[in-house]
């Protein structure tokens, strides 16, 4: 027998069990050793049974004097024992397990563990784990110990596991460390047969901590050193170097009619200066909505094009591609550079010139969809490749936008942008290979929006008011959760993202599982029939319109062209408004249901107004009673700072929410783990040292505890 003996082969363990080990993935001796307990009971202390108190969990050592099965009110089975020792006699009790006096009889002597309770007047002891006291072996496992408790499933008990996992022990010493003896002496930690051991059967309380500092290292370095040798390795690729072209830059912003912030000119030069150098950028620009991040990526755009490179912008929706492009283009007509767009709903011919145009070089900036990922999308040179609002894409879809190119054989500079906060724990893990720019203030003079939750019987003073704000030249957006009753909104964005995979980390903050109890389906306001009523019953004698992402995408661009000319005053439309629209005009954001989206996504919304000179109102309607919906609105009403409000979520909502267990899609790391902040920095120098003074290939064992790790990395 060896690490690799399938687990039924194990003396004691049957055809059923190995069945529900399987279950939990336990197929060999081997995975039956990693099986770790989720939390310990500690019996160690064993007293005597005149020094135990009420609600304390103990263990005794005791000889049984009695013990007798009865039956109580026809269906309970309750076993009573008196049990002693020098100091005194205790009674014990158990329920519905009649087979106890069959194990244990008068005159052994018994290990008990559990809690102790006060029952008529006298300290007894209610269903304690035994375990008897043997000749042969005096080391118990169920009792007078630190007691392993297993995450447990039907038909398994931690009692059975541990019982089954303790003649395995000997095994333990054939497991391979995969921790270079290096970061082992230099972080001063156990060796892993040692740290499993432990696990399972602590010798005693310091022992145990030294096994769960050497486990929980473990989780965080095998991450971090993913992180910073994939990190490392893109420095070993190839990148096109852009010259700064200061005199051009300087003529650029003196056109653009406002100063930029400071933040805006130090993030510029952080990715103009990453340019410069021939090996890969790979950054990641965050900043409020508004805080103006197309203007720090058009610069580098113009850069790279005015070098003779090119750079390709990547954008989650149509409406999206569009306006960047035509913003985009207005600015690069002074440079004379070319510009084009490229979405699923360009024209075949079109098509075919803009792919050869850009295979060729002659197209210095394209600006798309999904569409630019697709593998005959091929560049002559390619620069520089940005993401915006990155957290609507996958891994694998950022990933396809680092296209060789024909003329050089490099890969492009990557800067991804996003307007959602990422918590310092996350940013220094799973975005942990990335540079990262702050856009941490809003352009001058922004005035604060007016954040309001409206009581549904102030309904129609709200229609009054918009009224009056669209005789004003105001325009309004309605937003609802879903396009039509029983249609959510969020399965149809992904058609209109086309191949979108939601897995992503940041996709969960900004859209949070919202708790289905909260309003029923049907009372919930759907696009369609919002439209309807305000079209016809409330504003009948303004233009509404509606938008939602199971349109073509031509009939969304003509609602979209109509309500940025001003032709439309209402457009009731779906979540697909989130991302980064700018219209300057739209004074008012109502948001129907608003309890059922994220923090975040309120903050999202509310940004598509305020974009102009005039007072800006964000109008919240919420049929939910429930104080936490109430408090998380309360929020918005009273901070304007998207960070503060991430923080905020994760406060009322926890972590579950934010990165809910497994879902985090990282492999066995534990929430509490990942929470650390402590344990996060000093794995981070730990890696960061070895990743620095070794070559990583070298430790094939290490290589293959951190390939898991790998596919969940951000931008590779
Ligand atoms: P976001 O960061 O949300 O993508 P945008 O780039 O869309 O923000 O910018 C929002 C608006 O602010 C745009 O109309 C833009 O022209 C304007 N803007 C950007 N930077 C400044 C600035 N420094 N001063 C004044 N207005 C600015
Ligand atoms: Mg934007």
């Amino acid at each position: 027998m060896n690490l690799k003996t399938p687990i039924i082969e194990v003396e004691g363990i049957g055809e059923s069990h190995s069945r529900l080990l399987e279950k939990l993935g336990i197929c060999t001796i081997e995975d039956f050793l990693w099986y770790l307990p989720r939390r310990w009971d500690d019996f160690s202390n064993i007293l005597l049974i005149n020094q135990i108190r009420p609600g304390e969990k103990v263990s005794i050592k005791a000889k049984v004097a009695r013990i007798t099965n009865r039956r109580v009110k026809g269906t309970l089975n309750l076993t009573e024992a008196i049990v002693a020792d020098e100091s005194g006699l205790l009674k014990v009790v158990w329920f519905n397990q009649p087979f106890l006096t069959k194990n244990i009889h008068v005159d052994d002597e018994i290990f008990l563990s559990g809690v102790v309770e006060f029952s008529y007047g006298s300290i007894q002891m209610t269903s304690p784990t035994y375990e008897k006291v043997s000749f042969d072996d005096n080391e118990t496992i169920h009792t007078g110990r630190i007691v392993p408790v297993y995450p447990e499933t039907a038909g398994i008990t931690s009692k059975w596991i541990r019982s089954k996992i303790q003649p395995l022990m000997k095994y333990m010493y054939s497991i391979k460390d995969y921790l270079p003896e290096s970061v082992k002496s230099e972080e001063n930690l156990i060796d892993l047969p040692a740290a499993i051991r432990q696990m399972h059967f602590p010798e005693n309380e310091s022992q145990l901590e030294k096994a769960n500092e050497r486990m929980n290292f473990d989780e965080m370095f095998l991450l971090q050193t993913a992180v910073l040798n994939s990190k490392k390795q893109l420095k070993t690729e190839k990148a096109i170097a852009t010259p700064i072209n200061d005199e051009l830059i300087k003529s650029f912003v003196q056109n653009l009619g406002f100063d930029l912030t400071v933040a805006q000119r130090k993030s510029a030069w952080d990715i103009l200066q990453d340019c410069a150098k021939d090996s890969p950028m790979n950054r990641l620009l965050q900043g409020d909505v508004g805080s103006g991040k197309t203007v720090v990526a058009a610069i580098a755009l113009l850069n790279t094009a005015i070098s003779g490179s090119q750079a390709a912008l990547l954008c989650p929706t149509e409406i999206l591609a569009k306006q960047h492009y035509v913003k985009v283009a207005e600015m690069m007509k002074l440079f004379e550079i070319e510009c084009a767009i490229l979405t699923g709903a360009t024209r075949k011919e079109e098509r075919d010139i803009i792919l050869a145009r850009l295979k060729e070089g002659e197209i210095k900036i394209i600006i798309g969809t999904h569409a630019l990922l697709e593998k005959n999308v091929e560049f002559w040179r390619l620069g520089l490749a940005i993401v915006d609002e990155q957290h609507r894409f996958g891994v694998e879809q950022r990933g396809a936008l680092r296209k060789e190119s024909i003329s050089s054989g490099t890969i492009p500079h990557f800067l991804a942008m996003t307007a959602t906060p990422i918590p310092r724990t996350l940013s220094l893990t799973v975005y942990g290979d990335l540079d990262i720019s702050i856009i941490y203030e809003l352009p001058p003079g922004r005035q604060k929006i007016v954040t309001r939750i409206v009581p549904e019987e102030k309904r129609l003073d709200a229609y009054v008011f918009i009224k009056k704000e669209i005789n004003r030249g105001g325009q309004v957006y309605v937003v609802c959760t879903l396009v039509e009753q029983k249609i959510q909104e969020d399965e149809l964005v992904s058609e209109d993202l086309e191949q979108e995979t939601l897995s992503d980390i940041q996709k969960k903050i900004i859209i949070h599982p919202i708790s289905k109890t909260e309003s029923s389906e049907n009372e919930r306001k759907s696009v369609l029939d919002e439209y309807g009523r305000l079209s016809r019953k409330v504003f009948p004698d303004v233009v509404v319109d509606y938008i939602h992402g199971q349109m073509k995408t031509s009939e969304k661009e003509l609602a979209m062209s109509k309500f940025v000319n001003g032709t439309t005053k209402v457009l009731v439309c779906s979540s697909i408004i989130e991302v980064g629209l700018d219209v300057p005009s739209a004074t008012i954001i109502i948001v129907e249901d608003a309890e059922r989206f994220g923090l975040a996504q309120l903050h999202q919304f509310r940004g598509r107004v305020g974009r102009g000179l005039k007072q800006s109102y964000c109008l919240l309607f919420s049929s939910s009673k429930s104080d936490t919906a109430k408090k998380r609105l309360e929020a918005l009403v009273f901070t304007d700072n998207g960070f503060k409000l991430a923080d905020t979520d994760l406060e009322i909502r926890g972590p579950g929410d934010f990165i809910g267990g497994r879902q985090h899609g990282l492999p066995d790391i534990k929430m509490k783990n990942m929470m650390d902040i402590e344990l996060i920095k000093r794995c981070r120098e730990a890696a960061k040292r070895f990743v620095a003074g070794y070559e990583v290939a070298d430790y094939p064992l290490l290589v293959k505890n951190i390939d898991k790790y790998m596919g969940v990395l951000t931008l590779e």
